[in-house]
């Protein structure tokens, strides 16, 4: 199986691990074999060449023989021409040699070929020649030398010498013949072993290479799993951290210092829904270089990633499918922040320069999982900041319960004293409420009760506090707001709850009193005090009229221009 480095790089971590070790495998059967390959062609040669050198021996021992054939030959000639010059050592040597080499002699049979037909073997000719030749040396050495060469006619030594070397003769051919096929499978035997050992060099070399491939792509699977093991952590870290953070500001900061540590070399953003969800506000960012090009608000329709509830990334330069929203020059990877079913809002990764948008296709999963671990932590500090307001706030209004009121006046009033600031409270009580519940029902009694309610809190700005004090009575906290400005807000929500009365077909009205600290009350007790005593005194005097609780004794305080007494619905101190 053919293994690629693509396929390797494609692959999960532990794929990736088996397909290395199953081109360990391969390369090892593969290297096995051609050891095997080139180890069966050392052996063919080395045997060639032994063969080689054995038929080079035999050849040299048949040599050998035939020339002592030769050699005893002569001998026995010239001893019968009467020749006494020629040495016996000379005719004893060939006979040692002929006797050593039956071996050869055998070998000779194949190639005898007798006139008359019949088969003699070589080495029962060359013992019938040495008894022929031995007598006629006998006959030779009494000086018959007549009769010795006729010994040697008659008994036909000449023609089986003869014989001897045509069979010596065709063996030589033959031997030559097989000579030259051993040589040439040597030499085929040597091209074999060194095609082997170029293929086997080649096959190494290709191994050696895919193995430092191997090893690389280990060493990067590890420094992967590392740097993984590392994200992780950071994102238990972050998870962690946000269980404890109180609010928006806390998961903010958190979600900052983790960016950094996770995807650090890349810009950010954190946008969260506004309270009627209608658009999406800058939560916090994050190593911007161009903040300014943030817009402070997003709706939904201007963003691709929240229309399609799926991660989209800006291209730099604006091109094809960009939001609406995206002024900036960097790409932007958009992530849309879900949790437990519900949408919370948006996370923007920036990224400048070569590659932007590559760099961010790559920090996906990674930014995914932060806008994760973030939707999380939105979700549990909306949910704790709904039960927080469910144990404050009055179900019926929405305005905060007394409860609140009781625990959060004291604080507001010592922290007016200590600063030297003002605070005011209104308290505000629906006039004959009880015929409007039985003239009209306790739905419209309720629904009116809301919509003052509402209208309450139109007129009031971001600090100031209204609160259900009981029943049909309300009270309401203005900081940093004097007897005066209070007693212009109360004529303004006595006369936007007046103007409720023609939607239910029914007359609505308030009276309401107004107190001050410092003006006409030294604590919170006496403020509230003072406020009811105020209002107690606008029902006595025909309700639908705000009152002004009496400034405290030696009070010199500015409260010129205040129209006390003087309209038909402001009460005079008394
Ligand atoms: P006054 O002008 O003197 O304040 O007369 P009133 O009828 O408003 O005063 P009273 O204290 O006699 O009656 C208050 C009524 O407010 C009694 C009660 O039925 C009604 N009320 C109190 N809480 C609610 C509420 O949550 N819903 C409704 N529909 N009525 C409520
Ligand atoms: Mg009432
Ligand atoms: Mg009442």
């Amino acid at each position: 199986m053919v293994i690629t480095d693509s396929a390797l790089q494609a692959s999960a971590p532990h794929e990736r691990q088996g397909l290395i070790r199953r081109r360990m495998v391969g390369q090892v059967c593969l290297v096995l074999l051609m050891i095997t390959i080139v180890m069966s062609g050392f052996f063919f040669t080395n045997w060639n060449q032994q063969a080689l050198l054995d038929l080079r021996e035999g050849g040299r021992q048949v040599r050998i023989a035939q020339e002592a054939l030769m050699d005893a030959e002569a001998y026995v000639l010239n001893k019968s021409l009467g020749d006494h010059a020629v040495e016996h050592s000379t005719y004893s040597r060939a006979l040692e040699a002929l006797h050593s080499r039956d071996t050869q002699f055998t070998k000779l049979d194949r190639f005898l070929r007798a006139p008359d037909g019949t088969r003699r073997s070589a080495v029962a000719i060359v013992k019938a020649l040495e008894t022929s030749w031995t007598d006629v040396l006998a006959v030779a050495r009494d000086g018959r030398l007549d009769e010795a060469q006729v010994m040697l006619r008659e008994r036909g030594n000449a023609a089986q010498v003869a014989g001897l070397r045509a069979a010596f003769d065709r063996f030589l051919v033959e031997w030559n013949s097989q000579f030259a096929s051993y040589e040439t499978r040597i030499e085929i035997g040597k091209v074999f072993v060194l095609l082997s050992e170029l293929v086997i060099g080649a096959v190494m070399i290709f191994a050696f290479r895919a193995g430092a491939r191997d090893a690389r792509a280990r060493q990067a699977a590890i420094a992967q799993m590392d740097e993984s093991r590392t994200q992780v952590g950071h994102l238990f870290e972050m998870t962690d951290m946000l269980q404890s953070a109180a609010d928006r500001h806390d998961a903010n900061a958190v979600l900052r210092a983790t960016a950094g540590q996770l995807i650090g070399g890349f810009g950010g953003a954190l946008y969260v829904f506004n309270n009627s969800r209608d658009r999406l506000i800058l939560s916090t960012s994050w190593a911007c270089e161009d903040a300014d090009a943030l817009p402070e608000t997003i709706t939904v329709n201007q963003c691709w990633a929240m229309k399609r509830g799926k991660p989209h990334i800006n291209r730099s330069g604006g091109r094809a499918l960009c939001c609406e929203h995206h002024a900036s020059a960097a790409a932007a990877l958009e992530i849309p922040m879900m949790a437990r079913g519900e949408n919370l809002g948006l996370l923007q990764i920036f990224a400048h320069g070569a590659e932007a948008e590559e760099r961010l296709s790559r920090i996906l999963s990674l930014s995914s999982a932060l806008g994760d671990a973030m939707s999380l932590a939105l979700s549990n500090i909306a949910l704790r900041e709904k039960l927080r307001n469910q144990a404050l706030r009055d179900p019926l209004t929405g305005l905060y319960n007394r409860r609140y009121m009781e625990d959060s006046l004291d604080r507001y009033v010592r922290l007016a004293e200590r600063e030297g600031r003002k605070v005011s409270v209104i308290m505000i009580d629906l006039d004959h409420f009880k015929r409007l519940n039985d003239e009209h029902g306790h739905a419209t009694g309720d629904a009116v009760l809301r919509e003052a309610a509402a209208a309450i809190v139109g007129t009031l700005r971001e600090t100031d506090v209204a609160c259900r004090y009981g029943g049909e009575e309300m009270i309401v906290f203005l900081p940093d707001c004097d007897l005066d400005d209070a007693a212009v807000k109360a004529e303004q929500i006595r006369e936007r709850i007046e103007a409720l009365s023609g939607a239910h077909g029914a007359q609505v009205s308030a009276s309401l009193g107004v107190s001050s600290v410092p003006a006409t009350s030294s604590n919170s007790a006496d403020l509230v005090k003072a406020a009811d005593t105020a209002l107690y005194r606008a029902k006595h005097n025909g309700r639908n009229q705000v009152a002004l609780a009496p400034l405290r004794s030696g009070w010199r305080g500015p409260t010129d221009g205040l129209d006390q007494g003087a309209g038909p619905l402001a009460i005079a101190a008394e």
